[in-house]
């Protein structure tokens, strides 16, 4: 799960992690009044929207004075920022972080993520701060510094400083940054992040260290036991979709082709997605109804396909394994009896009551291009499709 930087420089302030002051505003009036309680002589006014590339894509603004700040707050709040991050639709402004404006020496950048092959968790850090990281290690990865965490120890003042050094953090305030690191890390930990990125970290005029930017990102699977993160998930930041999906807790993730696809078993969706992709054809969406899924949850997945308008054609297929064929004929007619079914429908059947599976959806009075195999299904509903 994914929180606006407002948030995590919230909880980065209450792990003792240097963060500028500041408070977030849903209107105009909340910005001015944000401003004035700041009681600053240069502010910044941020959108918040969850995605990077803000900067380059004019939702960081410095403000001089009050009118300024006012300007811009109208300026951003219900604008659509189109980042690099956010894909061409682009994200609409509601909420802005309101922070006192800070003088910056110099930017880097600190990065905490789960490095899977070496399963651990990984410190990284670059001088080369507030340009995108992945430039940088594409074309200068020796100016990328990484320290390898034992989770024994957790990061050691050693290693932060070790780190701080390469970095070329200025000799007196190498202690501030590894103290700023080492927060950062019990973050990470205590609260189960995925991702903890800093981006930029600065060196301030004063001679401060702190975080501009904050990107945390959580471990779903360990939000239960985290109900103060939980409360910082903004609904309209995700796909109205996967909302849907997660009520019922079926798996699914939008993707941008037009193929929909209803399968049994994340390692046969993958499979599904592939095929399609080999055929010339695009998946719509990831869907793993999963094992023992009920006819009802079946409805409300196929429902899901079809309510998103870009699917122009929809390819179940099924091993019957723990789930029944005929659990999931029924979940399809029913969805398109209330739905309506106006795209191809391909269905590939295989398995457990498979004959009754095939007889109900014979039976519906549904369209349906029966397939012998996963191929010859994929190859039909790309042909469909195209
Ligand atoms: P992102 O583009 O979405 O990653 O947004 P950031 O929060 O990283 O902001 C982009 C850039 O705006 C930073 O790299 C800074 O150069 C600049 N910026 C952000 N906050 C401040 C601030 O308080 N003062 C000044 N002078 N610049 C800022
Ligand atoms: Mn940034």
């Amino acid at each position: 799960m994914n929180i606006h930087e407002y948030q995590g420089k919230e909880l980065l302030r209450k792990y003792g992690v240097a963060v500028p002051n500041g408070k977030a505003a849903f209107s105009v009036e909340e910005a001015v009044e944000a401003a004035k309680e700041l009681g600053t002589d240069v502010w910044v006014v941020k959108a918040q929207i969850h995605a990077g590339g803000r900067g380059k894509a004019g939702g960081v603004k410095i403000a001089k004075n009050l009118d300024e700040v006012r300007t811009y707050a109208e300026e951003l709040l219900g604008k659509t920022l189109v980042t690099h991050q956010t894909g061409p639709k682009g994200k609409e402004v509601k909420r802005l972080l309101i922070e006192e404006g800070c003088d910056i020496k110099k930017e880097y950048y600190v990065g905490i993520v789960l490095d899977r092959a070496a399963s651990r968790v990984v410190l990284m850090a670059s001088e080369e701060g507030g340009t995108e990281i992945e430039e940088v290690a594409a074309k200068t990865p020796e100016k990328i510094f990484k320290e390898t965490i034992d989770p024994l120890t957790g990061l050691t003042p050693f290693q932060a400083r070790r780190i701080a050094f390469h970095i070329n953090i200025p000799n007196e305030l190498v202690n501030q940054a590894a103290n700023f690191m080492l927060g950062l890390y019990k973050v990470f930990v205590e609260k189960d992040c995925s991702i903890a990125e800093i981006n930029p970290l600065v060196v301030t005029g004063d001679g401060k260290v702190m975080a501009l930017d904050a990107k945390l990102n959580f471990d779903s699977n360990a939000l239960y036991r985290h109900k103060d993160i939980l409360e910082y998930r903004d609904l309209d930041e995700e796909d109205p979709k996967e909302i849907e999906a997660s009520k019922y807790d079926l798996s699914y993730i939008s993707l941008e082709g037009n193929i929909g696809c209803m399968v049994n078993g994340a390692g046969l969706a993958m499979a599904t997605m592939d095929i399609i992709k080999y055929y010339g054809g695009e998946p719509a969406n990831f869907l793993d109804v999963g094992g023992g899924a009920t006819a009802e949850k079946v409805t409300e997945a196929f429902k899901i396909i079809l309510s998103d308008p870009n699917v122009k054609g929809i390819f179940v297929n099924i091993f019957g394994g723990i789930m029944k064929c005929d659990v999931i004929a029924t979940g399809i007619v029913e969805a398109a009896k209330e739905l309506g079914l106006q795209v191809p429908l391909v269905v590939r059947l295989e398995g457990t009551n498979v004959d009754l599976g095939k007889k109900i959806l014979n039976e519906s009075g549904l369209h349906i291009i029966a397939a012998e195999s996963m191929a010859d299904g994929a190859q039909k509903i790309v042909e469909q499709v195209g």
